[in-house]
């Protein structure tokens, strides 16, 4: 059987050989010269005052939110359909997360919903582009202007979409990426804050790496300076080993993405007319990054049994992302209705730059067999 996995990451002899190097140097910490290559190039390719490679998007939320200064007590306003980490990052730092509905044809957070939300007590937004797609940046700037808060863009799945020309990573003053195995480019575990501010950029740097400058650099000053411990910080470098990966990643991006594209593109006209599911919503103003392609069951149909289906024939498939505020660990009694309906029928289908037409042609004659098999009672 012929097995279509639901992700897999395009990592290659290049990236090996980028590897290799690092094994022959002295070097495979962080904040090393591979490290310091990697945030220059990050930074000329989006555009931005500051690039800091990290180890996590999780770990840059988190030390976004310390140095715009949320902290306990403070309400952070969160998009609710993603995967938990900017809920998860405002719990970090003692503060409040409240979640934002969103809208219902694209899964992005309502700009009208987060308006709503706001109190004295708010003091910033962490919008996300879900699964690939950036959210109304036009709107949430607005708000968050009005209202002298601070926005956060979590482009962990949307690094190659574009906003009104505009590339994700650059849509907010501050933005957070990731290169976790699962998002469009990777090194396995990894991430990057993106900045136009090189104060809040230096800051992150710093406490990504314990409180204390690069080590690596620090070992070439000739005499002994001991460097100083000035706070608490973390240990949330990203590797010099995981810098050189990316940066064979980062140049095979556009490559990568022209094949989610293709994906995508053939995914729509082989399911356009199916009536028992919905195709994802591009907006005319932005495009997908495609680090998911997840399509909308009609109510009624089965989503588990689909899902069996698919997967007993050897076909990766999902339930896409998450409701947050649905999830245990925040015991909140918000609701967000559009979210939670959002999370019971999505489906995420195979995406990757691997597929291969054939592939693409067999995921959506199967999807389209398990559908029919699963409709429920009323069809
Ligand atoms: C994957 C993901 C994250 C977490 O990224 P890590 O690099 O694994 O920490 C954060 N936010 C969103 C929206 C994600 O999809």
């Amino acid at each position: 059987m012929d097995v279509i996995p639901l992700v897999h990451a395009s990592l290659g002899e290049r990236e090996l050989a980028a590897v290799k190097e690092v094994f022959a140097s002295d070097w495979p910490a962080g904040q090393g010269p591979r490290g310091k290559a990697l945030e220059r190039e990050l930074a000329e390719h989006f555009g931005v005052a500051d690039a800091v490679a990290l180890s996590s998007c999780a770990a840059a939320l988190h030390l976004s939110l310390l140095a715009l200064g949320a902290g306990p007590g403070d309400e952070v306003i969160v998009a609710d359909f993603t995967f938990p980490a900017p809920a998860h990052a405002v719990r970090y730092v003692d503060a409040v997360p409240v979640f934002a509905d969103v809208r219902a044809d694209t899964g992005t957070i309502a700009p009208q919903a987060v308006a709503d939300l706001v109190t004295p007590r708010t003091v910033g937004i962490i919008a996300v582009d879900t699964v690939g797609l950036p959210a109304d940046y036009a709107e949430l700037q607005e708000i968050a202007d009005r209202h002298g808060l601070f926005l956060i863009e979590d482009a962990a799945c949307a690094v190659g979409a574009t906003y009104r020309g505009r590339p994700a990573g650059t849509l907010a003053s501050v933005a957070c990426l990731s290169f976790h195995g699962r998002k469009g480019i990777t090194s396995g575990e990894g991430g990057a804050l993106l900045t136009t501010d090189p104060a809040l950029g230096g800051t992150v740097r710093l406490r990504s790496s314990f409180g204390i400058g690069s080590i690596a650099d620090q070992a070439k000053v000739i005499g002994l300076p001991i460097p100083e411990f000035a706070e608490i910080g973390f240990n949330y470098k990203l590797s010099d080993i995981g810098a050189a990966i990316l940066q064979v990643q980062l140049g095979r991006l556009g490559a990568l993405l022209e094949r989610r594209n293709a994906v995508a593109a053939r995914y729509h006209e082989l399911l356009k007319d199916e009536e028992l599911i919905t195709l994802p919503h591009v907006p005319a103003d932005r495009t997908h990054a495609w680090q998911s392609y997840m399509v909308t069951l009609e109510p009624g149909v089965d989503r588990a049994a689909v899902a069996a289906d698919l997967r007993a024939q050897g076909i990766g498939c999902g339930h896409g992302t998450w409701a947050s505020h649905l999830q245990p660990a925040y015991k909140t009694d918000q609701t967000c209705p559009v979210s939670a309906d959002l999370f019971r029928r999505s489906l995420a289908i195979p995406m990757h730059a691997e597929l291969t037409p054939g592939q693409v042609e067999r995921v959506a004659e199967a999807l389209r067999a398990a559908l029919r098999a699963h409709a429920g009672p009323e069809r």
